[in-house]
């Protein structure tokens, strides 16, 4: 076989892996958005079934050969060229993959599965017996998948690895003990303030009117409908069966519309940067996309550098208004301005705002590593959740279903996902000043509705790489250095000192 022939071979492996990922995602977001709950047991074998499939298709020993054969006839495989690139990222994932064994990979989707119906049980009931046992066997599974990808520094770099391509637990805590003490001191500065109002977050907002609103959140960040809708989960999240059919959705709350409203524009900035991946790139090692931590930045940049800004509020403060006369009708722009942007410790991290939200993952951090190092036990989580948020953010969720409940991730097994959240608030503040460097009449165009030079420079700077750099190599090339907390800290610091008069 020709060097062609063999690329050709190997795209053929990709573009079957993106039909069954695909039809894989697609069965869990109908266990999210519709199945009845009975059908847990047959969706988890089907899950397991067609990711077996995959995993099995894409570890097959004559596939490594191949990539072998492909990779010798690259003169420098560290080379930055797409086909250098495309095979190097091809042997990794195929090194990736293969250490694990598919009847292990099969189980860990099986028992991940039942996991997500244990765990909405458990946290409508807020208790959390229901779902230790299934946490129990995830955290050993995920303990014998680490085990697989010895040696390694830390057991947790294996798993955070799997989010975060190339990143390390030792450097994901030198970013966090940078970031913490002055997250914590501009929190303490803050505090000694008075308080803002936010009273009006807190009145009835017809469900109807707030999907309307919703509805027309994404339309305006530029979320096509051709190629996604939203719908209503008990945990919003975004997930696509290719690139031409990116879901989104959202959850309502009647007594906080502030909810459903940053989680649309929070989940909108994922859906555009999947909308938005390399059509070149697709169906090959490049496509799809290797950090969540860009992912997430993309989602952090949307709800919160965009979504809490004064300029995006200018322009559709008079139309949230019209849609809701009778619960903003006498509240000012520049109270609502300071409302959605109140900083207070509270219990839930997806409702968190900007200054305490990376401390919920810190905490999160932190559990996640003791796990893993076997320093504490799964049924001794509820109580050490309680006494970290105490620790870390002076508050005690009153129940488990607003603690270490309140997140899907584990029930998914998704240990090692949480730091990318921090290092995406990182990146969305470095992309942004980066943006207002580059198109500084950005403001003013938020100002006049117009979104639209914000998406064209992510589709440029970040979403057309899709897997093609590493998140550090990405931030690099965009702005000229690496992801650094300096920049978020900055940003914090002078948009609270303005509405906190610091
Ligand atoms: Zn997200």
């Amino acid at each position: 076989m020709s060097f062609e022939e063999k690329l050709a071979k190997l795209r053929e492996l990709y573009t079957e892996q993106n039909l069954l990922t695909g039809i894989g995602a697609l069965l869990g977001w109908d266990q999210q958005v519709y199945m009845p709950s009975g059908g847990a047991e047959t969706r988890g074998a089907q899950m397991a079934y067609i990711g077996g499939l995959a995993h099995q298709k894409a570890t097959a020993p004559e596939v490594g050969q191949l990539i072998d054969d492909l990779a010798a006839e690259i003169p420098d495989l560290d080379a930055d060229d797409d086909l250098a690139r495309e095979i190097k990222l091809a042997k990794r994932n195929f090194d990736h993959s293969a250490k694990i064994p598919t009847d292990k990979m099969m189980e860990f989707i099986r028992v991940t599965s039942l996991a997500h119906e244990a765990w909405t049980k458990a946290k409508t009931d807020s208790d959390f017996a229901v779902f230790q046992p299934h946490l129990e066997k995830i955290l050993n599974l995920t303990k014998e998948m680490v085990s697989f990808f010895a040696p390694y520094d830390h057991p947790y770099d294996p798993l955070i690895d799997m989010y975060e391509v190339g990143m390390t637990a030792a450097e994901v805590k030198s970013i966090f003990d940078a970031l913490r003490p002055r997250q914590v001191e501009l929190l303490r500065r803050i505090a000694e303030k008075p308080q803002v109002d936010d009273s009006f977050a807190h009145t009835e907002y017809d469900i109807e009117t707030q999907k309307k609103l919703n509805n027309y959140l994404a339309t305006l960040q530029g979320y096509d409908w051709n190629r996604g809708r939203l719908d209503e989960t008990v945990h919003p999240f975004t997930t696509g069966f290719g690139l031409d059919d990116v879901r989104i959705t959202t959850h309502y709350y009647l007594n906080m519309p502030l909810s459903a409203m940053f989680s649309t524009l929070h989940e909108t900035g994922h859906a555009l940067y999947e909308q938005g991946l390399s059509r070149a790139y697709h169906n090959t090692a490049l496509g799809g996309t290797n950090s969540m931590a860009v992912h997430e930045s993309n989602s952090r940049l949307w709800e919160n550098v965009i979504g809490r800004s004064k300029e995006f509020w200018r322009f559709l403060y008079p139309i949230a208004q019209a849609f809701f006369p009778a619960n903003l009708g006498n509240v000012s722009s520049d109270q609502f301005y300071r409302g959605i942007n109140k900083v207070t410790p509270s219990f839930i991290r997806i409702e968190a705002d900007e200054a305490t939200y990376n401390l919920h993952i810190m905490l999160r951090l932190e559990l996640e590593l003791a796990m893993i190092e076997d320093k504490i036990q799964v049924k001794d989580l509820p109580e050490l959740w309680m006494s970290k948020m105490k620790e870390y953010l002076g508050v005690t969720p009153p129940d488990d279903a607003r603690g270490v409940l309140q997140d899907v991730h584990w029930s998914g097994g998704m240990i090692g996902y949480f730091p990318t959240y921090a290092l995406g608030n990182l990146l969305a503040v470095q992309w942004w000043n980066q943006m207002l460097s580059d198109l500084p009449n950005i403001p003013d165009e938020m100002a006049a509705g117009k979104l639209d030079s914000i998406l064209t420079w992510l589709r440029e700077n970040v979403h057309r790489h899709s897997s093609r750099y590493t998140a550090q190599e990405l931030v690099r090339k965009v702005t000229g250095e690496g992801i650094n907390p300096d920049h978020y800290m900055n940003y914090l610091t002078k948009k609270y000192t303005e509405i906190y008069d610091l």
